[in-house]
């Protein structure tokens, strides 16, 4: 028990305005696991990766990543801790290629690993931009541009991955492919944390499972026990 947590979340609360959200969230992540953050719509559960990421008005609690106190910092320097964010709306940037977006990810890490060989080993793993290095990133489909947001996170090669409902709208094909990517990230030993919607699908990829509701954590323990008990899972997953 007294294995230190990579990520840390300790009493943590944020607000938009007047509208106090989160009440009080605590969690850990270890090294090398992979959490899925699930609950309902509203729930709270890009609130918390937004507060974890700098993103939001106002955020109180410990946020500690790799032995680091997050909420003081700016939100651009915690790329540069290995932190990576994958946000639900994907920002992919129009007016640039692939390639400059995927340079965007080096940019934004402070990474001085060297670009051609960054670039090309991420190809490698996403065959679909491969063929698409020139091509602008927003004409890419809406699968393809989730994997691309995917792709820029990683290719700075960050220590740990925060991804926001990554299968959303995406066609069954990419989702099965972005399973496949997920386990071997999980592997090669990358800890992710995975907000979704679509719980079953999250649950077969990882280790733990959280249930967020109302902003306060209601349920922590395996993916694999959650996955078997419906009646939890209606009771603080359904839509
Ligand atoms: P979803 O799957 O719908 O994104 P979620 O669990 O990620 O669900 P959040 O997006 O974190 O939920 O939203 C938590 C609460 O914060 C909701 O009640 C939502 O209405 C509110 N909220 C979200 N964004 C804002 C905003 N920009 N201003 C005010 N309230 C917001």
């Amino acid at each position: 028990m007294a294995e230190t947590a990579l990520l840390e979340i300790e009493n943590l609360h944020a607000w938009y305005g007047p509208s106090h959200i989160l009440h009080g969230i605590s969690l850990r992540v270890k090294e090398g696991e992979v959490v899925a953050l699930v609950g309902r719509n509203g729930a709270g559960k890009t609130t918390t990766l937004r507060a974890m990421m700098g993103l939001m008005p106002k955020a109180t609690g410990r946020v500690r990543f790799a032995g680091r106190e997050l909420l003081p910092l700016r939100a651009h320097q915690r790329f540069h801790l290995g932190l990576a964010y994958v946000p639900e709306e994907r920002r992919i940037v129009p007016g640039l290629s692939v390639r400059e977006n995927l340079r965007l990810g080096l940019v934004a890490a402070g990474s001085d690993i060297e670009e051609r060989a960054a670039i090309d080993e991420i190809a490698e793993t996403f065959p679909r931009l491969k063929e698409r290095l020139d091509q602008e990133g927003v004409t890419l489909s809406g699968g393809e541009q989730q994997m691309l947001a995917i792709a820029r996170a990683l290719i700075a090669r960050p220590r740990m991955i925060l991804l926001d409902e990554p299968s959303e709208g995406i066609m069954p094909v990419l989702v099965e492919e972005m399973g496949v990517l997920f386990r071997r990230l999980r592997d090669e030993g990358k800890t992710l944390l995975l907000v979704e919607q679509n719980v079953e699908w999250a649950l077969r990829l990882a280790d733990r499972a959280v249930i967020i509701d109302q902003g306060e954590v209601v349920h922590e323990g395996s993916a694999a026990a959650l996955l078997s008990d419906k009646a939890i899972q209606d009771r603080y997953c359904a839509v």
